[in-house]
């Protein structure tokens, strides 16, 4: 594609990913969203991917201040709209390398509903959302994935809510990958989001980050166990029931503090919503972005 010509072959550097303004508008020092940020550095950089090859789609909240941190290009969205957006630059150019983020409270709270459906049509993209259990930037209020009990100054005597479940939201939805890190692991964070890149569908990564400023009763998410890797738990990620009771095991763990990272799902076999497309002759198989490019294009 014409997006993807530009960048092809080059080496990259993780310097490559660091832009050369400085952020105006900065994370708070142990904030786990520096985390996300190395991990995505380093999978770029092992998969080779230039800047020029990569969108980077974010919401409103501390999470959408990557776009800050991570030189590609970018589109800062409203709250909640991070996959809209990314799904219509997939669609148009499927030579670009989409990654859409936000937090918890962004994608699972006010645009829950775009990622349920996103899930559902299986958009080649990788989504990573910053989990840290409130909503941070407005200065701490409960969010969807707060645990029961949890106060904060929107709910002072705790929250009376069950949380949200994410793992099992996303695997019901439709995601054809889902896996969970967090920002104390860089090795395992960069592993998974290489894999999510690479693979041919929507990648939902729950990618927990502490919130040293407002969550400071709450977890650092330490220590935590790798599902795949501990003999303790023996599950087939690619086995959607089997798959199934360990999210729900995973999110009752998390609830009493112990924290389960790993994959918990893996489909290689369903085609992504580009590709059905196409099978059916309703897109073009060349990238619809070509032609804003092709001044003797004749649109219909
Ligand atoms: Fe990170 Fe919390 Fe500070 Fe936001 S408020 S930058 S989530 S530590």
């Amino acid at each position: 594609s014409a997006f993807s010509a530009i960048g092809e072959g080059r080496e990259v550097d993780q310097n490559d990913y660091t832009p050369e303004l400085e952020p105006q508008a900065t994370w708070c020092p142990g904030c786990g969203d520096f985390g996300v940020l190395k991990a995505l550095k380093g999978a770029a950089q092992e998969l080779g991917k230039s800047p020029e090859e990569m969108l980077l789609t974010t919401g409103i909240g501390c999470s959408g201040k990557l776009n800050s941190y991570f030189d590609s290009y970018g589109f800062h969205t409203i709250h909640g709209r991070s996959l809209p957006v990314a799904r219509a630059a997939k669609l148009a150019n499927p030579g670009v390398e989409v990654i859409a983020a936000g937090g918890d409270g962004d994608g699972y709270g006010i645009g829950g509903n775009h990622f349920m459906h996103t899930a559902r049509e299986n958009h080649d993209m990788t989504y990573i959302v910053f989990n840290n259990e409130i909503f941070g930037l407005t200065k701490g209020q409960t969010s969807p994935t707060s645990p029961k009990g949890h106060k904060s100054k929107t709910q002072p005597h705790g929250s009376a809510k069950e949380p949200l479940r994410p793992l099992s939201l996303s695997l019901t939805s439709g995601s054809s990958y889902i896996a969970r890190t967090a920002a104390v692991n860089p090795n395992q964070a960069k592993e998974i989001i290489v894999e999510a890149m690479e693979h041919d569908g929507f990648a939902h990564i729950d990618f927990l980050t502490q919130c040293p400023t407002w969550n400071k009763d709450a977890r650092q998410y330490v220590p935590y166990i790798d599902v795949n890797e501990s003999d303790d738990y023996d599950f087939d990620p690619t086995d959607r029931r089997e798959a199934a009771d360990m999210m729900a095991e995973t999110e009752q763990a998390l609830h009493e503090g112990k924290v389960l990272t790993g994959r918990f799902y893996v489909d290689n076999d369903r085609p992504s919503y580009g590709e059905e497309k196409r099978a059916i002759g309703e897109m073009p198989e060349e990238p619809l972005a070509e032609r804003y490019f092709d001044d003797s294009y004749e649109w219909e």
